[in-house]
């Protein structure tokens, strides 16, 4: 419900008062008596139509012939209305006005509105409350709001989460302790209290919680960590309590905390410290004690910042198990793209692993999207199956954006746009350690890119060599070469180029310890891994005015590799722009097929 301003019940308390006390009561209670003008009983007098008159102080009330009606009229100034009235036959006596029995009015004017306001009162109540702390009652504040799914409705089960085989591995065993307990129990092994699931976004985690439960058959809480932060001290710890008193109550069940460093983060006794963070996280770590081993309550946690989370809190015997769940490899992106297209309508012939192959570095959830992405294509251009180029399409747009159908370009702007696409791609073609072109395109996205050259791997890479990371800084610089050798000019478009080539040779000197100069030495250090992996320098200034120094050389010597590579091979750097400029979009074939001509 929209939050309504307090004026709004007070105009309602004001509108229902007025109702009762100035209009619907006294018409009530003086429904029977008929207000007439002095003519109409003038008239009625004439025709001998009035029964019973009572001339009062400050008005005349009468009944009709048959005492049926009372009418009430104002006092005039009339000399012989009573031998008038004597005449028509009227008689003289009270005219009694049965007023509304004093019981009614009473609670027509006081019982009836109180009874509406207490109403009201209560829906107000009922509201705040639900606002404020997710209860039904007034001594809801502080319970968790954990949300319960058993078996039925999660229905997730580890064949659902693709790739991950060594999470799945770890945490099948809580799977089977869970199914039988006493195997465990017997020997005297204990199982951990809290398992830990660390690794980047979108990698599966709360899948993989919900697949415990889904195959152990037992209940499922799930929480995130920002729902224990309230806005009163004391409220998160005693919403940790109640999480746990129904745990117990439920044993054996599992408890799924997720973003856990919402309240894990490390207590930095700084005098800014959140007091309610705290206090929750001590009262999280107090009933971690509390319970026995073995007891069947399974806390898993999720978090994508592991180093942030307070120590106290990973030690043995609290979350004493860490189960990364990383960015799946090649072989785990097809599983997953595979497990994804079981949902919807495809070709049968599609080739997943070129799929995983162009969508290096994706995230389980991000391929789920490419799936889906490729679904909504087909039905887009009017097919009833997901084809090999819808999902091809669908990595691009992941990567790069939709196609800008519509965007003009000067014919002097895609000609460079051509040429610094191909400059990048021929520089890779030219060196021999750099990952083959897959498709190079000159048509614009919504990222901004006005095109890119899209390089694929064969397999899995765990390790790059210097000599891999020298070239593709030099690929990186061979747009901007291609523009200075055939167009004579520099343009805008390598801004993200220039970037990564920075953040590559940055890291190449301060983190993996390729220069000379500085052996072995770490002077940066990477905060988030899992976040995008920033990095703070840790070295003096002199030192840092070295690292820029050789930074510079670095991306410099690299940037004349590529126009030396390009001026020599001027010719067919032109051929291939003229095609592309042509084409708009060519496949890493036709570019190796006009490469080697000749
Ligand atoms: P996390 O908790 O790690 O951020 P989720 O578990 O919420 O990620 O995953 C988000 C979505 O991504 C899931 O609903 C699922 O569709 C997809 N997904 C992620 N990893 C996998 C995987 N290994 N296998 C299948 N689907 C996955």
């Amino acid at each position: 419900m929209p939050k309504k301003p307090l004026i709004f019940y007070a105009l309602i308390v004001m509108a229902v008062m007025l109702f009762f006390n100035l209009i619907a009561v006294p018409k009530m209670m003086q429904a029977q008596v008929i207000e007439t003008d002095y003519g109409t009983f003038m008239d009625m007098t004439e025709e001998g139509d009035v029964g019973i008159v009572e001339v009062q102080t400050n008005q005349i009330l009468f009944t009709d012939k048959d005492e049926q009606r009372i009418y009430k009229t104002g006092l005039m100034p009339d000399d012989g209305l009573t031998e008038r009235l004597h005449d028509s036959g009227a008689r003289f006596g009270s005219v009694i006005v049965e007023e509304t029995s004093p019981l009614l009015s009473f609670v027509l004017s006081w019982v009836l509105p109180i009874v509406v306001f207490a109403a009201l009162g209560y829906f107000m109540n009922r509201q705040l409350m639900k606002r404020a702390g997710g209860g039904s009652g007034a001594m809801s504040f502080g319970k968790s709001n954990a949300k319960i799914y058993v078996k039925s409705t999660t229905g997730i089960r580890f064949s659902d989460v693709a790739g991950e085989d060594e999470a799945k591995e770890n945490l099948m065993e809580i799977v089977d302790y869970l199914h039988n307990p006493k195997k465990y129990s017997s020997i005297g092994a204990s199982m951990p209290k809290g398992i830990l699931l660390v690794g980047p976004p979108g990698t599966g985690k709360t899948m993989l919680a919900k697949a415990v439960a889904g195959e152990s058959g037992v209940p499922f809480f799930s929480i995130s960590g920002s729902e224990f932060v309230e806005m009163f001290v004391g409220m998160g710890a005693s919403k940790v309590r109640d999480l746990f008193k129904q745990a117990k109550e439920k044993a054996p069940c599992i408890v799924f905390i997720d973003e856990i460093d919402a309240i894990g983060k490390k207590r930095d006794g700084q005098f800014s410290g959140n007091d309610e963070r705290e206090q929750t996280l001590n009262q999280l770590l107090t009933e971690m004690d509390g319970f026995e081993g073995n007891n069947g309550v399974i806390i898993l946690a999720a978090t994508n910042r592991p180093e942030s989370l307070d120590p106290a809190l990973t030690r043995p015997g609290r979350f004493d198990r860490r189960v990364p769940v990383e960015l799946p490899d090649l072989k785990g992106r097809e599983e997953i793209l595979k497990v994804h297209a079981r949902k919807i309508a495809a070709e049968p012939n599609i080739d997943y692993n070129v799929i995983a192959r162009m969508a290096s570095g994706a995230s389980g959830a991000e391929l789920a999207n490419i799936v889906n992405e490729a679904a909504l294509r087909a039905v887009r251009s009017g097919r009833d199956k997901v084809a090999q180029s819808d999902l091809e399409e669908s990595v691009e747009v992941v990567i790069a954006g939709y196609q800008k159908k519509n965007a003009i370009l000067t014919d002097t702007e895609r000609r460079v746009v051509a040429y610094h696409e191909i400059g990048h791609a021929l520089v890779s073609a030219l060196q021999s350690h750099t990952a083959p072109v897959q498709k190079i395109t000159i048509i614009p996205r919504t990222s901004g890119a006005l095109g890119y050259t899209m390089q694929v791997e064969e397999g899995n890479r765990y390790l790059m060599s210097r000599e891999e990371l020298v070239e593709q800084i030099a690929t990186l610089t061979g747009g901007r070469a291609a523009e200075e050798v055939a167009c004579g000019t520099i343009t805008t478009g390598a801004s993200n180029d220039i970037e990564k080539a920075t953040k590559l040779a940055r890291a190449m000197i301060t983190q993996y310890g390729m220069s000379e100069d500085f052996d072995m030495v770490a002077l940066e250090t990477v905060h988030n891994q899992y976040l995008g992996g920033d990095a703070s320098l840790a070295c003096s200034p002199e030192m840092q005015a070295e690292i820029d120094r050789q930074v510079i050389e670095l991306v410099k010597a690299q940037h004349q590799k590529a126009r030396r590579l390009l001026s020599e091979n001027r010719e067919k750097l032109d051929r291939l722009a003229d095609y592309l400029y042509e084409k708009e979009t060519i496949t890493g074939a036709e570019f190796m097929k006009i490469l080697n001509e000749s």
